[in-house]
């Protein structure tokens, strides 16, 4: 005889395996579990590389801190304000038309922050220009 969900109509499938035997069907456990717990979804970061394993660890947000960095505004408010907009994304539990502003809010920051770093483009030249000059 098939067995039944507690919580709605639904004919259970067979258990297979090992495990407790479940009484309800995957929609009510999943209700269920959703009301005493917020299960967060698994971020999906990108793959670690072989270099700079603190990097691999953050992806969107480590991107836009190394070119803030690079560009010596990582502690201006608008690199501030665009690192901090990235690890809201990295964190991935931002969803739709939020997701979609946040991201227009930190490339916007972002592109202020090196605009005001150089004005005329070129970001990564002129520093290591710069640094150049200072080692040699
Ligand atoms: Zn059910």
């Amino acid at each position: 005889m098939a067995k039944r969900c507690v919580d709605c109509p639904e004919i259970l499938q067979p258990q297979i395996g090992r495990g407790r035997p479940r009484i309800r069907c995957p929609q009510c456990s999943v209700k269920r579990r959703g009301k005493s717990l917020t299960v967060a979804p698994t971020p999906l970061g990108p793959p670690p590389g072989p270099e700079s394993p603190l990097e691999a660890l953050t992806g969107l947000a480590a991107g836009v801190r190394a070119e803030l960095e690079a560009a010596g505004r990582a502690d201006s408010v608008d690199g501030m304000a665009a690192i901090h907009a990235a690890e809201t994304l990295d964190r991935q539990d931002v969803s739709g038309a939020a997701r979609a502003s946040l991201l227009r809010e930190m490339r916007t920051a972002a592109a202020d922050a090196l605009r005001a770093a150089a004005p005329a483009g070129g970001v990564l030249d002129e520093l290591r220009r710069r640094r150049d000059q200072k080692s040699g």
